[in-house]
């Protein structure tokens, strides 16, 4: 018996009789929008930007994934990987921007509740068409607000009063408590948090007493070494951050009291801003700052919401049989290379944090630095529950990886893709394929016709360029890797059926008519 995986001996439970609750584990997935993963602390980042103890205890309780990637870095596109397991041109949601998620795939949650799992998704769900493999659904239309948002509860609308994580927190912990306890549970609970424009919790307003923080390397990156694909892109601090972006405009939903205590905080730093006229790097550098004060607000808000999820699971004795994944839906750039936002192949936005903590099962403390995924979870939580996976599936379970093992026949390349162009911030469409060391990117505008034009590729190394400053696709030095990576590009795409020609809806407004002058 002893040679059984925890999955083998599950499913042998489920062949042979009735199985209570406690043979089988809960799952919860914390999942975090635009959470970069140098805004935990856990994961060491030099500038130490924040402290995020929390988070850092499924670290500390179970494994922190180092390389865990994500297949297409944007919201809409990640949330449908993770509940099909599949790649967007697989499961059909591409961009923000046309796209809407088709209910009637078959995806994790759903096989989880015809197993008799209870299943529930609470917070932003992004994905347009009604959540589908659910007991109970209470979601944020849309992007959702960060303050007294509307929400849609079982398809009804109803109003909430208070900051938009803490609410999220409160009903997933609500729903937990109110749970039929003769069956296990799936909860997925979806942070808006800490998405743009990053609105702190009133209470955190102020959280870094005007801390001036410390500065990426490429905060002022000229983009000299690089290709169209980096200079087209329009998502900087210098020339892309707006007013509401800034602050100087109040974001939706605050009654007045809230917006009373809003500008208190802002107001007279806005006015000392005003009164500096500051230019050039200084006005980068401010931006920078505000940017800091805003965004990390938001996640200690969704570390607190994290804590008290925790401490439920302790409190009710509920710990030790529940697989806990905290992610996000892809990385974020906190001023590297003088950006916000995603989207690219390139490390801060391709690469979510990851954790997983399950007691008994997962070692503790350990870090893991395989090519993971995003699109490994599917499978992650079926193995677990003991439930097989779709065959079209195309990740694979992590659950060898908590338990400290590494399968020989694990991935060694990863592939990506990124669709939607022009707007927001027009980053040209890409694909192409990450290795431990190497990237090798080709970036295209498809014409009409569906072809690439212009053919154009990008390598980095990320040994010699740490920053991913300068592509080497051109030097002759590396003629050999282009050679061995467009091959391994060309096997991955026939493994994961990438067709030739996208459906000219997958680039989003690209093959859109322009919209008609009034
Ligand atoms: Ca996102």
């Amino acid at each position: 018996m002893r040679h059984l995986s925890l999955s083998a001996l599950a499913a042998l439970a489920l062949a042979t009789g009735p199985v209570v609750a406690a043979e089988k584990p809960n799952i919860i997935l914390i999942f975090a929008d635009d959470h970069a993963y140098q805004a935990i602390s856990a994961y060491g980042d030099t500038r130490k930007l924040i402290e995020t103890p929390n988070i850092d205890r499924l670290a500390k309780e179970g494994v922190r994934f180092d390389r865990a990637l994500v297949p297409n870095s944007i919201c809409g596109p990640s949330r449908a990987t993770i509940l099909t397991g599949k790649y967007s041109h697989r499961n059909g949601f591409f961009n923000n921007t046309n796209s809407r998620f088709d209910g009637t795939q078959v995806t994790f949650p759903k096989l989880l509740q015809a197993a008799g799992y209870q299943t529930a998704i609470i917070g932003k769900w992004h994905l347009v068409s009604n959540p589908t493999g659910f007991d109970h659904w209470h979601i944020l239309p849309g992007q959702g607000r960060y303050y007294n948002p509307p929400m849609i509860k079982d398809g009804k609308q109803v109003q909430h009063q208070g900051y938009t994580t803490d609410i999220i927190a409160d009903l997933s912990v609500e729903w937990l408590k109110n749970r039929d306890k003769n069956k296990p549970f799936l909860l997925m609970t979806q942070h808006k948090a800490p998405h743009r424009e990053w609105s702190p919790a009133l209470r955190h307003l102020g959280h870094d007493k005007d801390r001036k923080y410390p500065e990426p390397e490429t905060l002022f990156d000229d983009y000299a070494n690089r290709g169209i694909g980096v200079k087209n892109q329009d998502m900087t601090l210098e020339k892309t951050f707006t007013p509401l972006d800034a602050k100087f405009t109040v974001p939706a939903g605050l009654t007045p009291e809230q917006l009373k205590e809003w500008n208190a905080y802002y107001e007279p730093r806005n006015k000392a801003f005003r009164e500096a006229k500051l230019e050039g790097k200084e006005l980068v550098r401010w931006r920078y700052n505000r940017y800091m004060h805003d965004y990390l607000g938001c996640v200690k808000a969704v570390d607190e919401a994290v804590g008290k999820l925790l401490k439920f699971l302790d409190d009710e004795g509920l710990a030790k049989n529940t697989l806990v994944v905290y992610c996000a839906d892809q990385g974020f750039y906190l001023g590297e290379h003088g950006w916000f936002d995603k989207r690219w192949i390139f490390e801060e936005s391709v690469r979510t944090p990851m954790l997983a903590r399950w007691p008994g099962v997962a070692k503790t403390g350990i870090v893991n630095k395989n090519l993971t995924s995003t699109l490994d979870l599917a499978q992650t939580f079926l193995d677990a529950a003991g439930v097989p996976a779709d065959k079209e599936m195309q990740g694979a379970s992590l659950v060898p990886l908590l338990k400290g093992e590494t399968p020989k026949d694990w991935r060694k390349s990863f592939y990506y893709e990124y669709f939607e162009y022009p707007t927001p911030h027009r980053v040209i469409p890409h694909y192409g394929v990450i290795t431990e060391r190497f990237k090798l990117a080709r970036f295209y505008v498809p014409k009409a016709d569906g072809k690439p034009d212009p053919d154009y590729w990008e390598l980095y190394d990320r040994e010699k360029d740490p920053n991913e400053t300068k592509s080497f696709f051109a030097d002759p030095n590396y003629a050999d890797t282009v050679k061995e990576l467009k091959a391994e590009l060309e096997k991955l795409r026939k493994d994961f059926k990438v067709p030739d020609q996208m459906p000219k809806e997958a680039y989003g407004r690209l093959f859109m008519p322009p919209k008609k002058k009034k």
